[in-house]
């Protein structure tokens, strides 16, 4: 495997073998590696000829008040899962912003409801690094988890909207036996904290639950995650129910949608959502 850790030499041997006729994935992280990111790998693997994974902790997406120190990092752990993934290159830049950086893409509206309200500028922070990566790594696809749903959306449409070359794939959320989303963050639970946090998915599976049953109002779909949320003793950030495109809330279950859900355990803030449908 292949490791880049500046900018020119990742895109010149990008280039190289697009050159040579390859078609070229890429799977950005910010690292600590899980079965979520891996599957994104093989999904992109099942794709391209050659694999390419940025790990980059981006200071542009965390507010001050935020985890980017605390943010769990393995370097040298990730290595190894991304050789046995059969990663073909690791571009782990060091920093990708000048001194004097002053572009930033906004992605509106759909940046604005969901993670954008309590995290302002967390998108434009997405979305620049985002159109940086792709500038430097120049892939056929990129291949992005269905887990953080609102930034898929908000990447899909900035590719449509600057006209990047880049084909967006989106693929299923990973989860752990108890059916917490796989995530980086999940390390920073207590043994306590992780236990409780299971509270997230069961809260989900019953809004499924009623939907199986017939429930077709947002608010009582809602109010199953919230309650569960509450009884672990999580404090709920949102739990919204959101059109699949637009990302913007519903009162009723009559299309594709998402329920979308952040939550807080001891600090530690944890997304997930659900996708359903009613049947057209
Ligand atoms: P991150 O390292 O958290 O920035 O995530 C990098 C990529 O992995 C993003 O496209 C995420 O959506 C995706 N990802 C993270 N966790 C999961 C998961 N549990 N299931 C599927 N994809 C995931």
């Amino acid at each position: 495997m292949k490791v880049f850790s500046h900018s020119p030499d990742m895109r010149a041997w990008s280039r190289q073998r697009r050159q040579a006729g390859a078609r070229i994935a890429f799977v950005p992280t910010m690292g600590f590696l899980h079965e979520g990111h891996l599957s994104l790998i093989r999904a992109a693997r099942s794709r391209a000829d050659v694999v390419i994974v940025s790990i980059y902790v981006n200071p542009g997406q965390f507010a001050a008040h935020e985890d980017l120190d605390a943010y769990p990092r393995d370097p040298e752990g990730d290595r190894e899962k991304l050789r046995r993934a059969g990663c073909d290159a690791l571009f782990e830049p060091r920093t990708l912003y000048l001194a004097e950086h002053q572009t930033w893409l906004r992605v509106e509206p759909l940046e604005g409801p969901l993670c954008g309200k309590s995290r302002p500028d967390f998108f434009r922070g997405v979305a620049t690094v985002v159109a940086k990566l792709f500038n430097l790594v120049e892939p056929d696809i990129a291949v992005f988890g269905r887990k953080d749903f609102q930034q898929l959306r908000v990447v899909e449409r900035m590719v449509k909207d600057l006209d990047f070359p880049v084909e967006i794939v989106g693929i299923p959320l990973v989860r752990e036996p108890d059916g917490l989303a796989m995530s980086s963050r999940n390390a920073r639970l207590s043994p306590d904290q992780r236990h409780r946090a299971g509270a997230i998915f069961r809260g989900l599976s019953r809004a499924e639950v009623a939907f199986q049953a017939g429930q077709r109002e947002a608010a009582k779909l809602c109010e199953q995650v919230q309650a569960e949320i509450q009884a672990a003793g999580g404090t709920l950030d949102y739990v919204s129910l959101v059109d699949a495109e637009t990302l913007q809330s519903v009162a009723r279950v009559e299309g594709p949608v998402v329920m979308a859900v952040a939550a807080l355990f001891g600090g530690v803030r944890l997304i997930d959502n659900l996708e359903f449908s009613e049947a057209p």
